[in-house]
This record gives structure tokens, sequence and C-alpha cells, in this order.
């Protein structure tokens, strides 16, 4: 694939710090490639302790500017920023398809979707409120202001290379705070182009850094941030054993910690519900970025009366869908995004086979296409004890389990540890109430497979993590409350 930039527009190789583009101090590189086609697309710096260590030098040196900046001063520099992504829309889509290899449109989408957080959050900047608290005593004053806790640490993963730290940036500066930024190793080129158009905008030198590092280097690079008492909190979007991880390791300078992290996401499909309507849910709820999204449905639960003809209605559909390059403007599912979730995806289709498993349609790698495809697949019988049950497969694989009433599939979905999305589809006014409220999870898509957007707040339960991202509850993650009590005043 090419691409319509020059690099000298919007790729950039070095880490942004300080307002300034500077290699890697030992002047170490690591190579991005396109997931569609293996191609190498560039190389950019792989960071170590000491850049990590000079990111959080430049965001302590800029804090205490940009906490004293007013919010309306703030709001407008974010909404700067808003407009100079959304005029770079194509550009950034392209950017987002070729080192993460989800289709044009779905970039574009990505695009759209990451810089409606840059718009909500500098709205957000504006409306920080505290409380005066009703008198106590006289001659004491009490009020509870919100501060900016500090600087933040954004650590990101691959599948939204653009909204995922956009949504952490977005916030962390309307509410004050410095950002020191570590996208992931597939991905580190759309995360360079925002803190670009971040600069462009009149983002403060300090105020944003983002490096960039390989994942052998992502430990001790990130493990910098960990233990600096400067960085007063780790923002993590990624899987729960590496946000567990975090957490153990943050401990000792007690970190404020937000942890977006894995999903195990259920689908249960009931016999009243509108079966066409459910259909074209699972699709856009699986399928969106080949099935390589935290919410997407792991596990459908499909009831007796309806399963046969689901499973049909299902299989014609997911057959269709087209399969290709993020170049070819017909392409609905792309390469997933390495060799190594290309494996994980063909070992639970495996597993789920050698367990009985029957194959509706798809269940095998596209070789022809390029390195890391694989084919749209719909499996019957699906059993709890087939990997795929509990482990996120991460891929266009949809395993269909079978039940008989409703308390056996709430149970069934609450069975995992995790708790991000889930999903249900009834007619049932009452069931819905119910089931609602039952489903132990962050997320609940009722008769709807796409549930995000930045007014609405976006997090887990369970082992999926805590805090939220986006709406009125997301600018709290990124602040502090202060009380303070004057006295002296009778
Ligand atoms: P990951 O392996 O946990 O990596 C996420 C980020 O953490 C990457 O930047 C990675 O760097 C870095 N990292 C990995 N190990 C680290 C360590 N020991 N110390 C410091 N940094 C480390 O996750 P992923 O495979 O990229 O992303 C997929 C996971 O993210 C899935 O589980 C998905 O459900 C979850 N996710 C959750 C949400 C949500 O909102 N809840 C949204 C999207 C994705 P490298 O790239 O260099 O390894």
């Amino acid at each position: 694939m090419t691409i319509s930039l020059s690099k000298g527009e919007l790729i950039r190789e070095n880490n942004f710090i300080g307002g300034l583009w500077v290699p890697a101090t030992d002047g170490a590189q690591f190579t991005v490639t396109n997931p569609a086609t293996g191609e190498v697309v560039t190389n950019v710096a792989n960071s170590g302790p000491a850049d990590a260590r000079a990111a959080t030098n430049a965001a302590a040196q800029a804090f205490p500017m940009w906490r004293d900046t007013l919010p309306k001063e703030r709001a407008a520099v974010l909404r700067r920023w808003h407009a100079l992504i959304l005029e770079n829309a194509n550009s950034l889509g392209e950017l987002i398809s070729l080192e993460q290899g989800k289709p044009l449109a779905e970039g574009r989408g990505e695009v759209a979707y990451g810089a409606s957080y840059v718009a909500w959050f500098a709205d957000e900047a504006t409306r920080i409120y505290g409380d005066i608290i009703p008198q106590q005593q006289r001659g004491k004053r009490m009020t509870a202001v919100k501060e900016p806790v500090g600087i933040v640490a954004a650590i990101t993963p691959w599948n939204f290379p653009l909204a995922m730290i956009a949504r952490k940036i977005a916030p962390a500066l309307a509410a004050g705070c410095t950002v020191v930024a570590k996208p992931a190793e597939d991905t580190p080129l759309t995360a360079l182009a925002l803190a670009l158009l971040a600069h462009e905008a009149g983002v403060p030198a300090g105020v944003l850094n983002v490096i960039s590092a390989s994942r052998d280097h992502a430990v001790a690079t990130v493990a910098d941030w960990l233990e600096d008492s400067r960085v007063r909190k780790i923002t993590f979007t990624g899987s729960t054993p590496v946000g567990k991880y975090l957490a153990r390791e943050s401990a000792s300078t007690l970190k404020k910690l937000s942890l977006e992290l894995g999903g195990n996401a259920p689908f249960i499909v009931f016999d009243d519900a509108d079966l066409d309507a459910a259909v074209t849910g699972l699709l856009a709820a699986k399928f969106r970025n080949g099935g390589q999204t935290c919410v997407c449905p792991n596990r459908v639960y499909v009831q007796d009366g309806v399963y046969e003809r689901f499973a049909a209605l299902l299989s014609e559909r997911v057959a269709e869908l087209k399969v290709a390059p993020a170049t070819d403007p017909a392409a609905q599912i792309g390469p997933m995004i390495n060799v190594r979730a290309l494996e994980k995806i063909a070992r639970h289709v495996d597993d789920a086979v050698r367990h009985g498993a029957r194959v509706l349609t798809g269940g095998n790698r596209l070789p022809e296409l390029g390195p890391h495809y694989f084919a749209p697949t719909v499996l019957a019988d699906a059993t709890p004890d087939m990997a795929l049950c509990c482990e996120e497969t991460f891929g266009p694989v949809v395993p269909l389990f079978r039940f008989s009433d409703e308390a056996e599939a709430v149970q069934a979905a609450n069975d995992t540890p995790f708790g991000l999305a889930s999903y249900f589809y009834s007619q049932d006014v009452r069931r819905i109430n119910r089931v609602g409220r039952q489903l132990e999870a962050g997320i609940v898509g009722i008769n709807e497979g796409a549930l995000a957007s930045e007014a609405a707040p976006f997090g887990g339960v369970k082992e999926s993590g805590y805090g939220r991202e986006g709406s009125k509850y997301g600018l709290d993650d990124y602040l502090s409350i202060k009380y303070l009590c004057q006295g002296g005043l009778d």
C-alpha cells in the first residue's frame, strides 16, 4: 500500500519530547511493518529508560504552567487540535490502515471517533466544578476543588492506534495534566502524527511527550515511569495480565490508575429476539476491526428455539464478508495485526473443532492474500471446555453456544473473570429489565451492537479493569479533590 502523504507531512520517526523531535538517546531504532504485506513502512526510535526519563523531565517542567492555564485556554487548544485531526482525517485514516491493517473506511471512522473525544473534553475542560460545602461550624468555610493529578503516563494498544491514545491525552490535557505516552510497538506512527498535530495546534512544549519502543524495550522503558514518583497516574489500555503487572509495579509510588483491560463479551440471543436485527448487531459488534476489539462478542449464546435458524442466517452473512487489504475499497475484514495474533486464532479454532465444534463457514487462514489473514468463521456446538470460551480470541471467529432458559444464559454469560461489554437481544420488556441488571459488565448493549460514544462512560468491572473513559465521568480519573477549610471568618 502506498500512502498519499510524503514522510515530511505526517510520518515522524523520532520521539517527541519537550516540543522537539529527538532520536532515542542511544540512537536505536525498530521497524514498523504493514500487516497486510509484512513490508517495512519505516524505522522509528527504540526508546529506553533514559528516553522515558527525558519525557518525564519535560512533562515535569511544563506542568506548573499548564496547570495554571485557564480552562477556556486549554479548551481552545484542544479545539484547534480537534480541527487539525479532522482536516487530516484522510491521511490519518490511511496511516492507521497502513500500520494497523484495518479497512480504509474503518481507519477514517476511527479518526472521527478518536477526534470526538478531543472535542468532548475540550468542552468538559470548562466544566470542572467544585463544591461549597454547607457550613458545619460558625466562622469556617469549607470548599472542595478539583485539581489535575500531575504527570500522566499513557500506555496504549495497537488495535485503535488513534482513538485509544486520543481518549487518554484529551482528558488529561483538559484537566491540566501533562502527559508522557508510549504507543504499541506495532502502531507508533499514528500516535507520533497526533503529537505533531497537537504541537501545531498550540499544545506547549513538554505538555505532551510521545516516545516509541519495541516490545523488548517496553518493560524497562515503562518501568522508569512506574518507579518515578513525579508520575502521578498511569492510564493503560491493553491486556489484563499487563494491567495487573502495572498495578503491582506502580504500587511502590502509589499512583492513581485507570485500567481498560481485556474482555470476553457474551452476546445472548433469546427466542423472542428479532433475529435479523440480532444478526446485524452481531456482525457490527463482532467484525469491526476484524474482531480485534476489546468489546467484540467472544461467546454467542443462542436459545434452543432459534439456534439453527440464527446459525444459518448468520453463516450466510459472514460468508459474504469481503476479506482484503485496506487498499481495496470493498474490504470489510483486513489482516490480523501479526503472526502471534493469527496463531492464537488458529489455535482457538483447532481446539474448538477437536472438542466437537462444527465449522459453518471459514475456519482457515488465507495465505493467498498475505501473511496475516484469517477467514471470518462461524462455529456451531461450542462448549465451555473450549479455549475460546475462556480466552479472548481477538479475531473474526464466532462460536455459537446453545442454552435453554434465561437463568442458564445469564449464569454462563457471567461465568468469566472479565466484565467489559455484554450484549443481548430480546423483545420482552420485563426480560430486558431483568437481564440488563443481572449482567456483570461495565457496558450492556440491548438490541444494539454499536455502543461506543464519547458521551458514554466506557470501561469495565471485574478483571476488565477500572476507571471510565469519555462521558462526564471521564475527567474524574485525571483530577484529585482538594478540601480547603478556612477558619477565623466569624
Ligand atoms: P498488551 O500486550 O497488554 O499491550 C498494551 C500496551 O502495553 C502496548 O503498548 C505494549 O507494548 C505495552 N506493554 C506490554 N507489556 C508491557 C509491560 N510488561 N510493561 C509495560 N508496557 C507493556 O495488549 P495488546 O495486545 O496490545 O492489546 C490487546 C488487548 O487490549 C486485548 O486484551 C484487548 O481486550 C485490550 N483492549 C482493551 C480496551 C478497553 O478499553 N478495555 C480497548 C482496546 C484493547 P508493546 O506493543 O511493545 O508490547
